[in-house]
């Protein structure tokens, strides 16, 4: 498909300039609705009056001159979500690929040799491993720095800054990103930086760097927006209508658009994205100060002890359901993330199921152990990504977890005490690869 068919020009009550979808995505009614209720919004428009989106499995699509004729260029279930998520997202338009790498893939592809990208320290081990490569392979020059210091990102900022890449909060470090700063200063450095940033452990529900001065925001699908892990997803957005079509470009180009029964199956799960976040966080919050209670140092921007709290609250809505803590010793976290039974040991988070893991044996094993160092990332630091279990048993397995393991103690006044751990640094068993 031509790009000049794939943006006929006709704008949606939204004012998307895409190809049209068989359903509307907002309540005609022109009310702008809250978050909750935009996301399960959608109305079908079937000739059958189907209530669920029909999946168009389909490669193709005949005749000449049509608003579809070959699903790499686009597809009416693909559409129908770009323009769901486009809404939810704040943004002129969305476009959904086939994984959060693919999204962060695409959008690198704006980039030219010779470019300089300026991000984060603590950035996720997947997209540390495809700036390397662009480092290695595309002529990027890739700078990475504290991104909590905007003086720091100042002295890396220039105007051949092509790409400002920012994640937050940070994961596993929980570190935050002052979102509006940092994109006025890289602006103002480079009047045609695109500042691009990574919103997977918020999702569109509590955190929208679009409203905060970013020109683009990406997220794994395959996270909260999805929830239930069964589906690997990415989206991109932007207000842009120029960046919008440069995305398109390599979508298009290359074919990872999302397919039409993965992009069904991310309408689906996005619908209860408000009620998984809001019961997520709520248990994310009470299991923080727990473990703080404890004596565990932990990272969660819930908590009032965390260094950035001020900064978090005043451009999120929430903390989200992703916290870390340390416990001193790489072996004593090794037996707690055994001794879980509630908690899957898997990489990931945003699903429904509560899971652990160490992030430098797995998430971020794709970082050498120097860089890790030198970026402070502690070896026994454990990640939890809370699900929507009952917080009863969470806290119980969690408790019975951290007893097994020897970092409590249950004194006669039913008191728990932090064993004495730190220092030891000896590592055992592998748990599982990076992916
Ligand atoms: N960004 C963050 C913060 C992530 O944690 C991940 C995956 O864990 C990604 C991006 C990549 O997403 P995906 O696994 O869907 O490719």
């Amino acid at each position: 498909m031509s790009l000049e068919k794939a943006f006929n020009k006709h704008l949606d009550l939204d004012g998307h300039e895409m190809p049209p979808s068989p359903a509307s995505s907002s309540p005609s009614s022109e009310k702008k609705y809250s978050l909750a209720t935009e996301l399960v919004y959608t109305d079908a428009g079937d000739q059958y009056n189907a209530s669920s989106m029909p999946i168009y499995q389909s490669a193709t699509f005949k005749g000449e001159g049509n608003s579809y004729d070959y699903t790499r260029s686009g597809n009416p279930t693909r559409t129908h979500l770009e323009r769901h998520m486009a809404k939810i997202m704040n943004a002129h338009r969305a476009l959904v690929v086939s994984s959060g790498m693919a999204a962060l893939d695409v959008i690198t592809r704006l980039l030219k040799p010779g470019d300089e990208v300026v991000t984060g320290d603590d950035l996720y081990g997947g997209s540390n491993r495809l700036l390397k490569f662009l480092g290695t392979h595309g002529g990027i020059i890739v700078h990475h720095v504290d991104t909590t210091t905007p003086e720091t990102v100042a002295a890396a900022l220039s105007e051949k800054t092509a790409m400002v890449l920012l994640e937050t909060p940070t994961n596993p470090l929980m570190k935050i990103v002052d979102i509006q700063t940092l994109s006025a200063l890289s602006h103002k450095a480079n009047p045609n930086a695109i500042v691009v940033v990574d919103n997977t452990m918020l999702s569109p529900y509590l955190q929208n760097p679009l409203d905060l001065g970013a020109d683009v925001v990406y997220e794994s699908g395959t996270k909260y927006l999805s929830g239930h892990h069964d589906v690997m997803a990415g989206v991109i957005a932007t207000n842009s209508p120029d960046l919008g079509e440069k995305l398109y470009f390599p979508i298009n180009a290359s074919g990872c658009g999302l397919s039409p029964f993965d992009s069904w199956l991310l309408l689906r799960g996005v619908k209860t994205l408000a009620i998984r976040m809001e019961k997520q966080q709520q248990n994310a919050m009470a299991i923080a100060s727990f473990l703080e209670g404890h004596g565990f140092k932990v990272r969660y921007p819930g908590l009032k002890s965390h260094p950035q709290y001020t900064l978090h609250w005043s451009q999120a809505r929430g903390a989200g359901a992703v916290l870390s803590f340390e416990t001193g010793s790489i072996a004593t976290s090794e037996r707690i993330v055994q001794a879980a039974r509630l908690f899957g040991i898997s990489v990931s988070f945003g699903c429904v199921n509560s899971l652990i893991s160490m992030p430098c044996r797995m998430s971020h094993a794709s970082i050498d152990p120097a860089t890790r160092k030198e970026r402070a990332l502690p070896e026994d630091i454990i990640r939890l990504c809370i699900g929507i279990e009952d917080i009863g048993d969470l806290l119980d397995d969690l408790q019975q977890a951290l007893v097994r393991a020897g970092a409590v103690t249950i004194t006669q006044d039913g008191i728990e005490a932090l064993e004495a751990s730190a220092g030891e640094t000896k590592q055992t068993t592998k748990l599982t690869d990076e992916p």
